[in-house]
């Protein structure tokens, strides 16, 4: 599944977003660690600030996922039966 990415708003770095149940113009921004990589005191990376909000989809983003509309209700070759 391709995710959308947004720009973090804590270290502007482009990070996959994940959807929001009920909330299709919202994502859930990819946890992700810190820019500066820096651990805490038992040695775990720290995840960035940004990881987890919640943020507006930038738009046209969601036309992606969905796909083409399915216009074409027939086989073309329907017509050469008759
Ligand atoms: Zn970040």
């Amino acid at each position: 599944m391709k995710l959308p990415r947004v720009e973090c708003p804590s270290c502007t770095r482009s990070i996959a977003a994940g959807m929001v149940a009920g909330r299709l113009s919202k994502g859930r921004i990819w946890r992700h660690d810190a820019p500066d990589a820096r651990r805490d005191a038992d040695g775990h990376l720290l995840s960035c600030a940004g990881s987890l909000k919640i943020v507006d989809l930038p738009y046209g983003q969601m036309e992606i996922e969905i796909g083409e509309p399915e216009t074409e209700t027939a086989p073309a070759d329907a017509m050469a039966l008759f």
